[in-house]
């Protein structure tokens, strides 16, 4: 459903991705893996429309959209949750969700569909909406980030880093959710740096280093290759 054919990205005269080509098939959950500054949060600004490639082409559902505002890509199908979360953290968690969906505003039926499925998601979002996003825990507003994005009902998810600074325990149920929305229909692309949780739950991965793709593979032989061990698992 989504192609990148070649894509480079500069930042002035330093070239973050080069020639990056990659693909994610219907109902696929891919994880990104690379080090701090690899280029993963590049292709995804650049798949959202932040940036724009210096060359090279991406594709979705069979249409290009390396021209495309961020706002009609995000019409497209493709919602992402950026790194650091991004909150409104004065306002509540229901402002917050509501925020999400704003391309699906005068569809109030839809609209109270898709924040029932975000509740049923993340049942304590449900307890907290009237509260400040702010005064969450991190894997609570870490939710409302991913709960937002949802909001748009994408075809696609874009996930930059959603286990930063939280506690294993909080990641595992995190991972697991990450899982079940995928399972029930949402394709999902995730960046981590947790390699071992995220090779847990893709189907397929891509490692990046220096803004170039140096592998891809099954989950399985990604997990099972040494170089990818001794660099992002640790062991
Ligand atoms: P992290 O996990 O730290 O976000 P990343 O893999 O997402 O890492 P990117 O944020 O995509 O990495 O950064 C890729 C490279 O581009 C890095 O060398 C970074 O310093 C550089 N870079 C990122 N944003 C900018 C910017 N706005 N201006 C100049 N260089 C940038």
């Amino acid at each position: 459903m989504l192609k990148l054919t070649d894509v480079s990205v500069r930042y002035g005269s330093f070239e973050a991705l080069h020639r990056a080509s990659m693909q994610i098939g219907e109902g696929e959950l891919i994880v990104l893996l690379g080090a701090n500054g690899a280029g993963k949060s590049t292709i995804f600004r650049t798949i959202s429309g932040l940036m724009k490639p210096s060359s090279g082409t991406i594709e979705f559902m069979g249409r290009r959209i390396n021209n495309m505002s961020p706002d009609k890509i995000v019409q497209s199908g493709i919602a992402q949750c950026p790194e650091g979360r991004k909150l409104f953290s004065g306002m509540s968690v229901l402002k917050n969700l509501t925020l999400g969906a704003y391309i699906h505003r005068k569809d109030k039926v839809s609209f109270e569909k898709t924040l029932q499925w975000v509740f049923e998601l993340f049942p304590i979002l449900y307890e907290k909406r009237e509260q400040a996003a702010g005064s969450l825990s991190g894997g609570q507003q870490q939710m409302v980030a991913i709960g937002r994005a949802l909001m748009a009902r994408p075809k696609l998810l874009l996930l930059d880093e959603p286990s930063v600074g939280l506690a294993p325990l909080v990641v595992q149920s995190m991972f697991d959710t990450i899982k079940e929305i995928n399972q029930q229909g949402t394709s999902v692309m995730l960046a981590e740096q947790n390699a071992y949780a995220a090779l847990q739950i893709a189907h397929r991965g891509y490692v990046i280093e220096e803004g170039r793709i140096v592998l891809e593979g099954t989950s399985e032989m990604l997990n099972g290759n040494e170089e990818v061990r001794k660099a992002y698992i640790g062991a």
